[in-house]
């Protein structure tokens, strides 16, 4: 995919309007494949689902970059709920949260109050609490989980092999549950490798310097090369298979997410759900040019494979989304 796509999908991840729009739409552009509804019932039987062929789940009830402090504190309940939620059922499965979510645009402290109201829901019942991490702007994450961790013991971080700092990280890290990813936002040359050898590099530097070291390790990636390099190092190393999991997104490669816990490996779905939808499902259209099929198809099919509208009205419902965009580009926003 070109960078200028990319980019495109990268801004429209962020584009307040259309993140707020798109709470009000429902699912739509074959958002439905990779989000697991909009409700607690909705992904309860999704997590159920899982847990019955072994698999467990780290849930996100999605939102991000939110600047008004009702709805943080609204988050905040609502991840609370979802704890209890996960205690009632008893479901295999915690919780993943973004500190944007709760507040972190808005003070710093009010995120950390909102967190420590999660963290006391969480260690009532034992369940352990992911830290996402967000764009590099937002460096405080790492000082946030140590205050948190002066408190709590089940709370964790994500480090990005993207990030040239994440092996200095991941060495003060070294006694903390981590899921290590390649990373998922736009970040400049100065702070991060931009090729996918280099990534794909570091990534694997990382995830072996984790599996010989003494805290579980997520190793959180659908790239196979990867996973069939780490099974090999595994097996060699003889590292037991209580010290990591992997992990990968709910809708992406669904059946070798099966056959990794059919060959015994430990494995956990990431499980997002809610109506906050769009953010997330843009960065995926970023990752992974052959997601934009779905679009395509959600907007232009039904699901006998016809057309579902004229080619003029969906010219005009282009149009009015490509003025939307434009407007709120010009307001600067
Ligand atoms: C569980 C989980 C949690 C995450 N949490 C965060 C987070 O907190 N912060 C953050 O920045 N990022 C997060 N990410 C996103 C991550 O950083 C990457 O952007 C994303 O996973 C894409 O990289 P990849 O390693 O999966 O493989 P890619 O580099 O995207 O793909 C490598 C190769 O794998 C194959 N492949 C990949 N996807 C598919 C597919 N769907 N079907 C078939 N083949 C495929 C293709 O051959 C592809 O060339 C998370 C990812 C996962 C899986």
């Amino acid at each position: 995919m070109t960078n200028l796509t990319k980019n495109f999908f990268y801004s429209l991840s962020q584009n307040k309007l259309l993140n707020e729009s798109a709470k009000k739409w429902g699912f739509k552009f074959g958002a439905d494949k990779f989000v697991a509804g909009t409700d607690l019932d909705s992904v309860t039987k999704t997590i159920k689902k899982l847990n019955r062929y072994g698999i467990s789940g780290t849930v996100d009830n999605l939102g991000e970059f939110v600047s008004d402090q009702q709805e943080a504190m609204r988050a905040t309940n609502n991840i609370i709920r979802l704890l209890n939620r996960i205690n009632e059922e008893n479901l295999d499965c915690h919780v993943s949260v973004k500190l944007t979510q709760l507040g972190l645009d808005i003070d710093e402290q009010f995120c950390i109050d909102n967190m420590r109201k999660i963290m006391e829901a969480a260690s009532k019942f034992g369940i352990f609490v992911n830290i996402d991490m967000e764009d590099s702007r937002y460096e405080q994450t790492l000082r946030i989980l140590q205050t948190l961790r002066e408190e709590f013991e089940n709370v964790g971080t994500v480090m990005q092999a993207y990030l040239y700092r994440a092996e200095e990280d991941l060495e003060q890290l070294k006694d903390v549950r981590i899921r290590l990813v390649k990373g998922a936002y736009k970040e400049s040359e100065a702070v991060a490798y931009q090729s996918k050898a280099e990534i794909d590099r570091n990534y694997l530097k990382l995830a072996k310097k984790r599996l010989l070291g003494d805290a579980f390790t997520s190793i959180a990636t659908h790239d196979h090369n990867i996973i069939n390099e780490l099974k090999a190092f595994i097996k060699e190393n003889n590292i037991s298979h209580d010290k990591f999991e992997f992990q990968m997104l709910y809708g992406f490669r669904t059946e070798l997410q099966y056959n990794l816990a059919a060959e015994g490996y430990r494995f956990c779905t990431y499980i997002p759900f809610g109506t906050d939808w769009f953010g997330y499902y843009m960065r995926r259209l970023a990752e992974r040019p052959q997601n934009i099929n779905l679009i395509v198809k959600d907007v232009f099919y039904d699901s006998n494979n016809k057309l579902k509208k004229k080619p003029l009205v969906i010219a005009a419902e282009a149009a009015t989304f490509l003025c939307l965009l434009r407007k709120r580009k010009n307001s600067g926003k």
